[in-house]
């Protein structure tokens, strides 16, 4: 198959990956590589950070079989990348500075006829006085000026996706740069062409698709992939049970065994990535969200065949 571009797995170093995650990433590198495509892992460092979680979800993803095909990037050492891209808004005039409160964005969106979680663009008529002024109060967050109410975006597997693009945030008032922009430059910056993710971000995908559009960058293919969640229908956690490759280690799972389970929930046969590779079909996957009851599905492995009985008067004392 011909050589082109590259899909990826990007984590949060937060915690241990859990199965959720690590399901997530198998279909990310099978849908790259069933096309052709290298397969990259991109560290989303500029927020949540736990201390050795890098380390371990690179060797979780390791263990599976999952590699980069190129040195994995952090998006702490990306800084130049954003602020070029920022500035570029900037001096188009797509750019404003926003002073509202996480509390005056929550009532803002709250108001009827906006949106739920909609920025309806209070502070994008502010004057020049009234900047000044509310600088010396305190640090802005930097807005996109956007052109448009909605954008839309073609999903492998969720279709055509509309969704409503507001006055998104690009830099925190604590001056981390929002993610929308990191995803948006990082993925454009190594060539990604192919996003393949947990479907709670499908929404975000218009958002990013406007904005690459707006930096002239190429709009990637996208496929929001459904997510594990419990059987209360809620996000897979690592509290709920034994989901990360340690605990089930614990528990007597060996890495191959839950890669089986991992490939058996996607209807594919297990063995390895590259057996599944040879048969995966995205248009057979699942399209339902993961049930997984962690204790059922990953029972305690049989305890080990007990030894014949030493007969009791046989012992010396
Ligand atoms: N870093 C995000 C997460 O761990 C994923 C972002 C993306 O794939 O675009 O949820």
């Amino acid at each position: 198959m011909a050589h082109q571009g590259a899909g990826r797995f990007a984590p949060s170093p937060s915690g241990q990956l859990h199965i959720g995650n690590l399901r997530t990433a198998v279909l990310a590198w099978l849908f790259a590589r069933s096309t052709g495509r290298d397969f990259l892992v991109r560290i989303e460092d500029l927020d949540r950070v736990r201390a050795g979680a890098e380390a371990d979800q690179l060797a979780e993803l390791a263990a599976l079989g999952i590699r980069s095909d190129a040195p994995v990037i952090r998006q702490s050492e990306q800084g130049h990348r954003y602020a070029q891209a920022l500035d570029d808004l900037l001096h188009r005039g797509l750019v404003y500075e926003c002073f509202c409160t996480r509390r005056d964005v929550a009532e803002a969106a709250s108001a009827p006829h906006v949106w739920p979680g909609f920025y309806p663009g209070t502070c994008r008529h502010l004057s020049e006085t009234e900047r000044v002024l509310l600088r010396v109060q305190q640090r802005p967050a930097l807005r996109l000026k956007s052109g448009v109410e909605s954008w839309s975006v073609e999903d492998l597997l969720a279709g055509h996706v509309s969704a409503p693009v507001d006055d998104f945030v690009l830099r925190r008032n604590d001056g981390v740069i929002a993610y929308n922009l990191a995803v948006v430059v990082d993925d454009a910056a190594q060539g990604i062409d192919q996003v393949v993710r947990g479907d709670d971000l499908l929404d975000s995908a218009p958002r990013q698709a406007y904005l690459a559009s707006l930096l002239g960058l190429p709009v990637p293919v996208y496929a929001h992939v459904p997510l594990a969640v419990t059987q209360e229908g809620r996000r897979l956690a690592k509290r709920d049970g034994a989901v990360t490759l340690e605990d089930l280690a614990r528990l007597g799972w060996a890495v191959p065994a839950v890669l089986d389970v991992v490939l058996g929930s996607l209807g594919l046969p297990g063995g390895s990535l590259e057996a599944a590779l040879a048969v995966f079909d995205p248009g057979r996957m699942p399209r339902d969200p993961w049930v997984v009851d962690p204790s059922a599905l990953f029972p305690p492995p049989p305890a080990p065949a007990c030894k014949p009985s030493v007969p009791t008067d046989k012992v010396s004392s």
